[in-house]
């Protein structure tokens, strides 16, 4: 049998495309016709499950997929046992604790006795032990939001990104309680084979993220003031000097994450660069 693992992603909603463009940016290719539940890779050995979030934390833990893509709030509710490989740096958003806007609010305290919508249980009795509160939980499926207008509970505990949603329904955010961002998960017992396989997938999503966060900066510079220039950005291992036609002059290449570069960018113009470049990287292995 060819030896392919299988990683598990949200079918559609606010996981889907961030998961499949990292997918694409790690050179994996493969089909995602509408309404497809799997498509094998054409150039990698992986096969794709198209699921709803709820079910991967579970699929992951059976061993139905080796790998997964899940927010951390989904992840940590379901409880099952997986490995978090990687956080993603995507689809991230805090889940709260909301009540009436017009309500006085002193502290969580103020959840003593009171009923609180959600669909996130288990975190919020987590959390609700934890400070020593007890709260009834109801625990519904969606539009979480319109339970306190509608009279079936006072509070809330749901995710938050903006907060619009709970401005609109005439609530506010009084205790952020977990921080959520998409997370690579694994099934705890992956034969040799499997870790082989993910290991190259985990380079190649390193590559990735290290390529974002960092930018390659061109820049023209009088010969006397190489020297400075070098030490605001030493680059990878050194920057790179190429003479211009024009003589005394150089251009300076070099690699730097994108807030090195805020930080620096004054006092490079003192030293006498112009013409400076900011360009993307793809990829960037260290
Ligand atoms: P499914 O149909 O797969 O069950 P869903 O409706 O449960 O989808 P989505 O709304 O698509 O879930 O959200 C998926 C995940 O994305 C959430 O569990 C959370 O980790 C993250 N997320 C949710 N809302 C936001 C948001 N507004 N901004 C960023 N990330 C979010
Ligand atoms: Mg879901």
């Amino acid at each position: 049998m060819e030896q392919i693992i299988r990683i598990a992603v949200q079918k559609s909603g606010r996981l889907s495309d961030d998961s499949l463009s990292l997918i694409k940016e790690c050179g994996i290719k493969f089909y995602n016709g509408t309404g497809k539940l799997k498509s094998t890779s054409t150039n990698f050995p992986v096969e794709f499950l198209f699921l709803r979030d709820d079910d991967i934390p579970g699929y992951v833990a059976d061993g139905v997929a080796d790998l997964g893509i899940v927010g951390e709030n989904e992840l940590v509710e379901k409880d099952k046992e997986v490995i978090t490989l990687k956080k993603l740096g995507f689809s991230k958003c805090r889940l709260s604790l909301a009540i009436p806007k017009g309500q006085e609010y002193s502290g969580v305290g103020y959840f003593q006795g009171k009923s609180i919508a959600t669909s996130y249980p288990k975190i919020l009795s987590d959390y609700l032990r934890s400070k020593g509160i007890q709260a009834e939980i109801h625990e519904i499926s969606g539009s979480v939001e319109i339970a306190p207008s509608i009279g079936l509970a006072e509070g809330i505990f749901d995710i938050v990104s903006s907060g619009s949603t709970l401005m609109m329904n005439g609530l506010k955010e009084v205790e952020e309680v977990f921080k959520s961002e998409a997370v690579l998960i694994g099934n705890k017992n992956l034969e040799d084979w499997k870790k082989a396989i993910l290991d190259k997938l985990l380079f190649r999503i390193n590559a990735v993220q290290t390529g974002k966060s960092n930018k390659y900066v061109l820049m023209n510079a009088p010969n006397e003031s190489i020297q400075r220039i070098i030490e605001l950005i030493p680059g990878m291992r050194s920057p790179t000097i190429l003479p211009l036609a024009q003589p005394g002059w150089s251009s300076i290449h070099s690699v730097l994450s994108e807030d090195q570069f805020w930080e620096n960018i004054q006092e490079l113009r003192a030293a006498g660069a112009e013409g400076i470049l900011v360009v993307p990287i793809e990829k960037m292995v260290i």
